[in-house]
Protein backbone atom coordinates (compact mmCIF):
# COMPACT_ATOMS: atom_id res chain seq x y z
CA UNK A 1 0.00 0.00 0.00
CA UNK A 2 1.72 3.60 -1.07
CA UNK A 3 2.05 5.69 1.64
CA UNK A 4 -0.48 8.10 0.59
CA UNK A 5 -3.39 5.44 0.06
CA UNK A 6 -2.79 4.28 3.92
CA UNK A 7 -2.46 7.86 4.99
CA UNK A 8 -5.91 8.53 3.06
CA UNK A 9 -7.58 5.26 4.61
CA UNK A 10 -6.20 6.09 8.09
CA UNK A 11 -7.99 9.26 8.13
CA UNK A 12 -11.28 7.63 6.92
CA UNK A 13 -11.24 4.86 9.87
CA UNK A 14 -10.42 7.82 11.67
CA UNK A 15 -13.60 9.99 10.56
CA UNK A 16 -15.73 6.32 10.47
CA UNK A 17 -14.95 5.68 13.47
CA UNK A 18 -15.72 9.38 14.96
CA UNK A 19 -19.29 8.99 12.98
CA UNK A 20 -19.91 5.13 14.55
CA UNK A 21 -22.94 5.43 16.68
CA UNK A 22 -21.56 2.49 18.43
CA UNK A 23 -19.62 4.23 19.82
CA UNK A 24 -21.61 7.87 21.47
CA UNK A 25 -23.13 8.10 25.00
CA UNK A 26 -25.96 7.42 25.71
CA UNK A 27 -28.10 10.93 26.13
CA UNK A 28 -28.84 10.31 29.76
CA UNK A 29 -25.49 9.33 31.18
CA UNK A 30 -23.26 11.78 32.58
CA UNK A 31 -19.38 10.74 33.94
CA UNK A 32 -18.96 10.68 37.40
CA UNK A 33 -16.44 12.70 39.18
CA UNK A 34 -12.71 12.58 38.83
CA UNK A 35 -10.58 10.67 38.57
CA UNK A 36 -12.09 8.63 36.00
CA UNK A 37 -10.23 5.78 35.66
CA UNK A 38 -12.44 3.49 34.60
CA UNK A 39 -14.93 3.85 31.02
CA UNK A 40 -17.87 1.86 29.97
CA UNK A 41 -17.55 1.36 25.98
CA UNK A 42 -21.97 0.54 26.10
CA UNK A 43 -22.89 3.53 27.66
CA UNK A 44 -20.06 5.67 27.58
CA UNK A 45 -19.96 6.69 31.49
CA UNK A 46 -17.04 6.73 33.03
CA UNK A 47 -15.56 7.43 37.00
CA UNK A 48 -13.32 6.24 39.42
CA UNK A 49 -14.40 2.38 39.61
CA UNK A 50 -17.03 -0.13 38.61
CA UNK A 51 -18.87 -1.99 41.32
CA UNK A 52 -18.02 -5.27 42.55
CA UNK A 53 -14.90 -6.91 41.95
CA UNK A 54 -12.55 -7.72 38.91
CA UNK A 55 -14.27 -10.56 37.49
CA UNK A 56 -16.43 -11.70 34.62
CA UNK A 57 -19.40 -11.93 36.19
CA UNK A 58 -18.93 -8.58 37.99
CA UNK A 59 -16.98 -5.06 37.64
CA UNK A 60 -20.96 -3.60 36.70
CA UNK A 61 -21.16 -0.18 35.15
CA UNK A 62 -23.78 2.05 37.11
CA UNK A 63 -25.12 3.65 34.77
CA UNK A 64 -26.34 0.77 32.27
CA UNK A 65 -25.79 -2.15 34.59
CA UNK A 66 -22.97 -3.65 32.22
CA UNK A 67 -21.00 -6.54 33.75
CA UNK A 68 -17.49 -7.07 32.25
CA UNK A 69 -17.96 -10.00 29.90
CA UNK A 70 -21.12 -7.65 28.21
CA UNK A 71 -18.48 -4.97 27.61
CA UNK A 72 -16.34 -7.16 26.31
CA UNK A 73 -18.70 -9.02 23.74
CA UNK A 74 -19.56 -5.10 22.89
CA UNK A 75 -16.00 -4.05 22.54
CA UNK A 76 -15.39 -6.69 20.00
CA UNK A 77 -18.10 -6.21 17.96
CA UNK A 78 -17.38 -2.59 17.72
CA UNK A 79 -13.68 -3.18 16.74
CA UNK A 80 -14.21 -6.21 14.64
CA UNK A 81 -16.65 -5.27 12.27
CA UNK A 82 -17.59 -1.67 10.42
CA UNK A 83 -20.90 -0.03 10.85
CA UNK A 84 -22.84 1.12 7.79
CA UNK A 85 -26.30 2.46 8.05
CA UNK A 86 -29.14 -0.30 8.38
CA UNK A 87 -26.48 -2.99 9.86
CA UNK A 88 -28.82 -5.98 10.95
CA UNK A 89 -28.12 -7.32 14.32
CA UNK A 90 -29.56 -10.47 15.88
CA UNK A 91 -28.57 -10.64 19.94
CA UNK A 92 -29.52 -13.64 21.93
CA UNK A 93 -30.48 -13.01 25.31
CA UNK A 94 -29.02 -10.01 26.15
CA UNK A 95 -28.67 -9.75 29.76
CA UNK A 96 -29.17 -6.12 29.67
CA UNK A 97 -32.66 -5.12 29.79
CA UNK A 98 -34.87 -2.46 28.13
CA UNK A 99 -32.55 0.93 28.39
CA UNK A 100 -29.95 -1.15 26.41
CA UNK A 101 -32.05 -2.71 23.92
CA UNK A 102 -33.56 0.74 22.97
CA UNK A 103 -29.69 2.12 22.77
CA UNK A 104 -29.03 -1.20 20.49
CA UNK A 105 -32.26 0.05 18.24
CA UNK A 106 -30.78 3.07 17.70
CA UNK A 107 -27.29 2.17 16.51
CA UNK A 108 -28.23 -0.60 14.68
CA UNK A 109 -31.25 -2.52 13.34
CA UNK A 110 -31.59 -4.39 16.24
CA UNK A 111 -33.52 -7.92 16.86
CA UNK A 112 -33.01 -9.80 20.21
CA UNK A 113 -34.04 -12.93 20.86
CA UNK A 114 -35.14 -15.69 23.78
CA UNK A 115 -35.62 -19.17 23.39
CA UNK A 116 -37.24 -19.13 26.88
CA UNK A 117 -39.35 -16.32 27.49
CA UNK A 118 -39.71 -17.23 31.08
CA UNK A 119 -36.13 -16.33 31.82
CA UNK A 120 -35.24 -12.74 29.66
CA UNK A 121 -38.16 -10.83 27.89
CA UNK A 122 -36.68 -10.33 24.40
CA UNK A 123 -38.79 -9.27 21.25
CA UNK A 124 -38.62 -12.55 19.45
CA UNK A 125 -38.50 -16.32 20.37
CA UNK A 126 -34.70 -18.10 18.74
CA UNK A 127 -33.93 -21.73 18.93
CA UNK A 128 -30.42 -22.11 17.66
CA UNK A 129 -30.99 -25.36 16.67
CA UNK A 130 -34.10 -24.21 14.04
CA UNK A 131 -33.53 -20.44 13.89
CA UNK A 132 -36.93 -19.34 11.98
CA UNK A 133 -35.43 -16.99 9.87
CA UNK A 134 -34.35 -16.61 5.98
CA UNK A 135 -31.03 -17.51 4.81
CA UNK A 136 -28.73 -14.84 4.51
CA UNK A 137 -30.53 -12.48 6.49
CA UNK A 138 -28.02 -10.83 8.87
CA UNK A 139 -24.90 -9.03 9.13
CA UNK A 140 -24.08 -10.02 12.71
CA UNK A 141 -25.07 -12.49 15.32
CA UNK A 142 -23.90 -11.72 18.85
CA UNK A 143 -24.71 -14.36 21.31
CA UNK A 144 -23.17 -14.70 24.93
CA UNK A 145 -23.80 -17.68 26.80
CA UNK A 146 -26.28 -18.92 24.85
CA UNK A 147 -24.58 -22.28 23.09
CA UNK A 148 -23.58 -24.12 26.49
CA UNK A 149 -27.68 -24.77 26.44
CA UNK A 150 -28.00 -25.82 23.28
CA UNK A 151 -28.06 -29.56 23.35
CA UNK A 152 -26.90 -29.83 19.70
CA UNK A 153 -23.74 -27.62 19.09
CA UNK A 154 -23.62 -28.37 15.22
CA UNK A 155 -26.70 -27.93 14.46
CA UNK A 156 -26.78 -24.63 16.15
CA UNK A 157 -23.22 -23.64 14.54
CA UNK A 158 -24.66 -24.77 10.80
CA UNK A 159 -27.99 -22.81 11.37
CA UNK A 160 -26.00 -20.03 12.44
CA UNK A 161 -23.57 -20.25 9.13
CA UNK A 162 -27.31 -20.17 7.24
CA UNK A 163 -28.60 -16.90 8.74
CA UNK A 164 -25.61 -15.08 8.09
CA UNK A 165 -25.25 -13.17 5.23
CA UNK A 166 -21.90 -13.58 3.22
CA UNK A 167 -19.67 -11.50 4.73
CA UNK A 168 -21.14 -11.62 8.29
CA UNK A 169 -19.93 -11.84 11.58
CA UNK A 170 -21.01 -14.12 14.59
CA UNK A 171 -19.42 -13.15 17.84
CA UNK A 172 -19.71 -15.93 20.39
CA UNK A 173 -19.23 -16.36 23.92
CA UNK A 174 -19.54 -18.95 26.18
CA UNK A 175 -18.02 -19.83 29.54
CA UNK A 176 -14.51 -20.89 29.19
CA UNK A 177 -13.50 -22.95 32.34
CA UNK A 178 -11.60 -25.42 31.36
CA UNK A 179 -9.09 -26.58 28.17
CA UNK A 180 -11.33 -29.11 26.23
CA UNK A 181 -14.86 -29.21 25.40
CA UNK A 182 -17.13 -31.97 27.85
CA UNK A 183 -20.09 -32.23 29.13
CA UNK A 184 -20.86 -31.51 32.95
CA UNK A 185 -19.82 -34.24 35.27
CA UNK A 186 -23.08 -33.64 37.26
CA UNK A 187 -26.32 -31.45 36.48
CA UNK A 188 -24.91 -27.78 35.91
CA UNK A 189 -27.70 -24.71 35.87
CA UNK A 190 -26.91 -21.34 35.66
CA UNK A 191 -28.50 -18.31 37.32
CA UNK A 192 -31.77 -18.15 35.40
CA UNK A 193 -32.02 -22.23 35.90
CA UNK A 194 -31.24 -23.39 32.45
CA UNK A 195 -29.60 -26.31 32.58
CA UNK A 196 -25.82 -26.64 31.07
CA UNK A 197 -25.02 -29.06 28.21
CA UNK A 198 -21.55 -28.53 27.34
CA UNK A 199 -18.85 -26.92 29.22
CA UNK A 200 -16.34 -26.00 25.94
CA UNK A 201 -12.62 -25.35 25.71
CA UNK A 202 -10.52 -24.25 23.41
CA UNK A 203 -11.47 -27.05 20.47
CA UNK A 204 -14.48 -24.58 19.80
CA UNK A 205 -12.41 -22.73 17.35
CA UNK A 206 -12.19 -26.12 15.00
CA UNK A 207 -15.43 -26.73 15.54
CA UNK A 208 -16.65 -23.20 14.33
CA UNK A 209 -14.08 -23.73 11.32
CA UNK A 210 -16.02 -27.11 10.51
CA UNK A 211 -19.03 -24.99 9.84
CA UNK A 212 -17.59 -22.99 7.12
CA UNK A 213 -16.43 -20.42 9.47
CA UNK A 214 -13.09 -18.75 9.39
CA UNK A 215 -12.62 -18.65 13.06
CA UNK A 216 -10.50 -16.57 15.86
CA UNK A 217 -10.49 -16.58 19.60
CA UNK A 218 -10.79 -12.87 20.67
CA UNK A 219 -8.65 -12.03 23.70
CA UNK A 220 -6.86 -9.07 25.20
CA UNK A 221 -3.17 -8.36 24.98
CA UNK A 222 -2.62 -9.94 28.56
CA UNK A 223 -3.69 -13.68 27.56
CA UNK A 224 -2.32 -12.96 24.50
CA UNK A 225 1.40 -12.52 26.02
CA UNK A 226 0.78 -15.57 28.27
CA UNK A 227 -0.49 -17.77 25.79
CA UNK A 228 2.93 -17.00 24.15
CA UNK A 229 4.83 -18.28 26.89
CA UNK A 230 4.74 -14.67 28.84
CA UNK A 231 3.93 -15.10 32.77
CA UNK A 232 1.56 -17.90 33.55
CA UNK A 233 0.48 -16.59 36.94
CA UNK A 234 -1.88 -14.61 37.89
CA UNK A 235 -2.02 -12.70 41.14
CA UNK A 236 -5.28 -14.91 42.23
CA UNK A 237 -7.30 -17.56 40.21
CA UNK A 238 -11.28 -18.04 40.89
CA UNK A 239 -11.45 -21.79 41.51
CA UNK A 240 -14.28 -22.61 39.15
CA UNK A 241 -11.66 -21.75 36.12
CA UNK A 242 -8.92 -24.22 35.46
CA UNK A 243 -6.64 -21.87 34.72
CA UNK A 244 -3.37 -24.31 34.25
CA UNK A 245 -5.15 -26.59 31.46
CA UNK A 246 -6.30 -23.81 30.10
CA UNK A 247 -2.96 -22.24 29.30
CA UNK A 248 -1.58 -25.82 28.46
CA UNK A 249 -4.38 -26.45 25.83
CA UNK A 250 -4.03 -23.01 24.60
CA UNK A 251 -2.96 -23.14 20.49
CA UNK A 252 -1.39 -19.29 20.21
CA UNK A 253 -2.23 -18.94 16.68
CA UNK A 254 -5.85 -19.23 16.93
CA UNK A 255 -5.80 -16.23 19.21
CA UNK A 256 -6.71 -13.06 18.55
CA UNK A 257 -5.50 -9.80 20.64
CA UNK A 258 -7.78 -6.99 20.42
CA UNK A 259 -7.00 -4.73 23.53
CA UNK A 260 -4.39 -3.23 24.15
CA UNK A 261 -3.12 -3.29 28.77
CA UNK A 262 -4.79 0.40 28.66
CA UNK A 263 -8.13 -0.38 27.10
CA UNK A 264 -8.84 -3.90 28.79
CA UNK A 265 -7.53 -1.81 32.60
CA UNK A 266 -9.90 0.72 31.40
CA UNK A 267 -12.92 -1.52 30.90
CA UNK A 268 -11.64 -3.87 33.77
CA UNK A 269 -10.94 -6.76 31.00
CA UNK A 270 -9.82 -8.38 34.09
CA UNK A 271 -8.38 -11.23 35.07
CA UNK A 272 -7.78 -11.85 31.40
CA UNK A 273 -8.09 -15.59 31.52
CA UNK A 274 -11.86 -14.41 31.77
CA UNK A 275 -12.28 -12.40 28.43
CA UNK A 276 -12.37 -14.81 25.33
CA UNK A 277 -14.87 -14.21 22.56
CA UNK A 278 -14.77 -16.19 18.96
CA UNK A 279 -14.72 -14.04 16.03
CA UNK A 280 -16.31 -16.35 13.32
CA UNK A 281 -16.87 -14.93 9.47
CA UNK A 282 -18.91 -16.47 6.76
CA UNK A 283 -16.67 -15.79 3.72
CA UNK A 284 -17.99 -12.74 1.46
ZN1 LIG B 1 -22.28 1.43 31.13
Amino acid sequence: MGLLTSALTGARDLLGARRDPRRTAWPDVTPAAAPRRVACCICGWSGPGFQGVAHCESSTCPACGSIARDRFLYHCFVRRTQWRPGLRVLETSPRLGADYREAMARRVDYLCSDYDQRAHRGAISVDLQAIEMADASLDVVLSAHVLEHVPDTDRALSELHRVLKPGGHLFLQVPLLQGGTAPPAEPEYHGDRTLVYWRFGWDLTARIREHGFACTALVTRDLYRRARGGDPGWPSVSPEFDVEEILRMVRPGDLTPVATDRVARRARFEPSYMFVTWHASKAG
